[in-house]
């Protein structure tokens, strides 16, 4: 397995279990997709796409990975002036599509590994790399920001790993777990390294086989390392190659303005991303100011007649509501930036209203404490029946 290691920019390949090659670019598993058809399998998990996933067993809830909902949003086409369509993560089994590259992952370590693994996380990378560490019997380090929400530990511990708060600059540390990786024989299964990118290239398989023999005009992503834009542009790279899909969809990466590196270069036409300031945003997921894989990312948008955007705290408190409000979906900001982008791009004119376009819905709003005051009425259970009528719209 070590030997399928390729750069997606240089195309150099390494044999050693390296995640990035000498040119300072991730890498990702080249796959032989010769034979790939549509699979015949009634296994609806992202597991039926076996033949082009690393040779690994997974167990308990790895084995529930993926097989999440395509939903016809038609209720939202209105305020994305577009056919819309929303593949909804929330359903994984913690809540995010980070489980599917958890799964390929924590299965790789549990095979090939020293029993322990480890992840630098924003919070939901730290809840579904310790779940599935738990179904399979390995240690796991969870290293977080000093300033992370108490909220979103607590749901971590709920897996019993190790939690770790790391003071210092938080896009340094992601380098070095490469170096500790080597050093304490901990397998790092961070945001885009190569077994994660396999695993959560699986959604743009499970969306492309939604539509087969057809394909959506366009996908939404939201965009923070840029690991999961890298892995579903690998997807759709890989579905190109074997002859299932005859056109690859665009991509339509949408980050926070608060933090938006990726979309900054690509308004400014340059060659590779730099780190910004790190600002807060409510879309606290994807809040990362220096992204290991941003030139991928960017590469991933240009190469596919897509675009990198961004989008103010208004609109993605907006898109949030109307999602939960217009279609009964309720996703964290993080993930409501997909319909708050796609918005903006119709209305800029990058999108036709005829198009059938794709958001990837990242994440459960079932995690997030919310801002927002509930108005109710309280009413007695004897006057009910003469009460309930007055408030009749
Ligand atoms: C991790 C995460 C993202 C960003 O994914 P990257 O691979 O870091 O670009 C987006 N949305 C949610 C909900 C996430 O948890
Ligand atoms: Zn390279």
């Amino acid at each position: 397995m070590a030997s399928k290691l390729v750069c997606y920019d240089c195309g150099r390949r390494v044999d050693a279990p390296a995640v990035r090659c000498s040119c300072g670019e991730p890498l990702w598993f080249d796959v032989d997709v010769s034979d790939f058809e549509w699979p015949s399998s009634s296994d609806t998990s992202m597991w039926r796409y076996d033949e082009l996933l690393p040779d690994v067993t997974a167990t308990g809830v790895g084995t529930a990975a993926g097989g999440t909902p395509l939903v016809r949003t038609s209720t939202l086409d209105d305020y994305a002036n577009c056919n819309t369509f929303v593949k909804y993560e929330a359903e994984e089994p913690t809540g995010t599509f980070k489980d599917r590259g958890s799964a390929v992952g924590v299965a790789w370590a549990a095979a090939e590994g020293s029993g322990r693994v480890g992840t630098v996380s924003h919070g939901n990378m730290g809840m579904s790399m310790a779940a599935h560490a738990a179904a399979m019997d390995q240690e796991c380090f969870v290293l977080v920001p000093n300033d992370i929400p108490a909220e979103r530990l607590t749901y971590i511990a709920q897996y019993d790993p190790t939690i770790v708060r790391i003071e210092g600059d938080y896009g340094d540390l992601y380098y070095d777990t490469i170096d500790l990786s080597r050093r304490l024989d901990i397998t790092f299964v961070n945001s885009d390294v190569p077994l994660r990118v396999a695993g959560q290239k699986t959604v743009a398989l499970e969306i492309c086989e939604a539509f087969a023999p057809e394909v959506p005009d366009g996908i939404v992503v939201p965009v923070s390392s840029g690991g999961h834009a890298s892995a579903v542009w690998k997807g759709l790279r890989e579905l190109h190659e074997a002859g299932v899909i005859a056109t690859i969809p665009s991509l339509y990466l949408v980050q926070a303005a608060a933090v938006d590196p990726i979309a900054t270069a690509y308004r400014d036409g340059a060659s590779s991303v730099s780190a910004t300031d790190r600002t807060s945003t409510i879309a606290y997921s994807i809040a990362n100011a220096d992204p290991p894989s941003g030139n991928r990312a960017l590469a991933a948008a240009r190469e596919t007649d897509g675009v990198v955007t961004s989008v103010s705290e208004d609109a993605i408190r907006d898109a949030t509501e109307t999602l939960a409000t217009d279609a009964g979906l309720c996703v964290e900001p993080s993930s409501a930036v997909s319909l708050a982008g796609l918005r903006k791009l119709a209305d800029d004119g990058w999108i036709d209203s005829s198009d059938e376009i794709v958001m990837i819905t990242t994440g459960t709003g079932f995690k997030e404490g919310s801002e927002t005051s509930v108005e109710s009425t309280e009413i007695d259970l004897s006057s009910l029946e003469r009460e309930l009528p007055t408030l009749f719209s």
